[in-house]
């Protein structure tokens, strides 16, 4: 079988003179699992002038080669856990996003700003953390009702089961 002709990496246009159709650059980040999702991310993410992938959600540049470095390419589902919905972003993004749709996290990211700046309480109205299930080892069966003041850290050994503190979001600002 002749080799193919020279072609373009479908991301980053490098010539690639195999049959894939992405260059071995831009294939290390794309995993079989969601394949077309990945490419068309890296696809959106790259910038032709810096010749580099962009975080999606900071602009930012992102490191392809250091897994250690908090701006490694990493990939994010806008919403958690719907499959086919790819961004590429900042692994620090990735981690800290977690559980909010890409709308909840930026709301939260400007509500913290702006409650800062005018020193006023955080709104927790501006996201409904619909997709929050809380940590792995998280029980929602076994979570106490409103606490009362003070939120006894656990009635059983573990704090680490005991679910977050109950305290009504009213009573939370107002404690500051
Ligand atoms: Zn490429």
């Amino acid at each position: 079988m002749k080799p193919p002709p020279p072609h373009p990496c479908k991301i980053c246009q490098a010539t690639i003179t195999t049959r894939a159709e992405v260059c071995p650059r831009c294939r290390r980040h794309i995993t079989n699992v969601e394949y077309t999702a990945h490419l068309l991310a890296l696809l959106a993410a790259w910038d032709p002038v810096a010749k580099g992938s962009r975080c999606f959600y900071t602009g930012v540049l992102l490191e392809e080669n250091d897994k250690s470095d908090p701006w490694y390419l990493a990939f994010d589902h806008r919403i958690p856990g719907k499959k086919g919905d790819l961004v590429v972003c900042a692994r620090w993004v990735n981690s800290m996003k977690t559980a909010l749709s890409d709308d909840e996290f930026r709301a939260v990211i400007i509500e913290l700003d702006r409650s800062r700046k005018a020193k006023e309480p955080f709104n927790m109205a501006v996201a409904e953390f619909k997709y929050w299930k809380g940590p792995a080892d998280h029980k929602p069966k076994k979570l106490p009702s409103l606490a009362s003041p003070g939120c006894p850290k656990s009635e059983n050994a573990s704090s680490a089961t005991a679910g977050p503190c109950r305290i009504p979001s009213s009573a939370r600002n107002a404690e500051r």
